[in-house]
């Protein structure tokens, strides 16, 4: 389990985010959607310790990592539990789509190249781009260095992937490809937090669905509960833009 107590953050004296609690189970996948601006991600970044935030804890596996008091090795540990999926992809240029997927497991979690070539391969395969392996990225369509950056992500087998409005980069006819093998990996229980302004499949996918605006938790609930009986005004609002 994941969980977030009291996440304050501020920019240059400017509050981002106004005490976010939120709890997301194993095995889930939770959507953020929210106006631009409203701090998602921030929120997002403050999970794994990209930003930290003045106050609060993030808990992920029952380590609990209070704001107050974070140690280097914190910041390694926290990393090293999480994964996370930009918008724009960030691969290595320079680097074979297969060293791309386990660089990180030889570097970071110090595995063989044997077995991290292994463990990639197979993360190549789920997100169908095996025979892609040894091309560069820019050989690649934007949706497939998506779904490259996405194997990397399966490959350290994290607490929690992170997802940072994952197909807003691409062309529209790329989004389905990244789309799906975002769902795909969902059905198969990987705990997940994706910031998206997909509404449809943010409907599809979410587990639990948490809107955002101006630096808090507005509503929160299954995506039956938000898509279809939203009860604030402001979730209502923002919804509407999207029929
Ligand atoms: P969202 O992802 O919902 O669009 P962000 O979390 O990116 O929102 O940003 C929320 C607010 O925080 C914005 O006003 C943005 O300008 C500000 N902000 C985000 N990151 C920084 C930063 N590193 N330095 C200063 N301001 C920032
Ligand atoms: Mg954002």
């Amino acid at each position: 389990m994941i969980s977030l107590k009291n996440i304050h953050k501020s920019f240059n004296d400017k509050e981002i985010l106004k005490g976010i609690d939120l709890t997301v189970q194993d095995g889930t996948t939770t959507v953020i959607i929210g106006p631009s601006g409203s701090g998602k991600s921030t929120l997002l970044r403050c999970i794994n310790l990209l930003e930290t935030p003045e106050i609060g804890e993030v808990t992920i596996n029952q380590v609990g990592y209070n704001a107050k008091h974070l140690k280097k090795k914190d910041y390694l540990d926290v990393r090293q539990a999480t994964a996370f999926v930009f918008q724009n992809y960030g691969l290595f240029e320079n680097k074979t789509i297969l060293e791309n997927v386990s660089i990180g497991l030889s570097v970071v979690q110090k595995k063989t190249k044997q077995e991290a070539h292994r463990i990639a391969q197979e993360a190549l395969e789920k997100v169908g781009l095996y025979d892609k392996k040894d091309q560069y990225p820019r050989q690649l369509s934007g949706g497939q260095q998506q779904r490259v950056a996405i194997a990397r992500a399966l490959a350290l087998h994290p607490q929690v992937i992170l997802f940072d409005e994952p197909t807003s980069a691409l062309d529209p006819e790329l989004v389905g490809e990244v789309l799906k093998v975002i769902k795909e990996i969902s059905d198969e229980h990987t705990t997940m937090i994706i910031v998206t302004h997909e509404m449809e499949f943010a409907n599809q996918i979410g587990d639990q669905i948490v809107f955002m605006e101006d630096g808090q938790i507005v509503e929160e609930g299954s995506a039956k509960d938000i898509f279809e009986t939203p009860k604030k005004e402001r979730t209502k609002k923002f919804l509407a833009r999207y029929r």
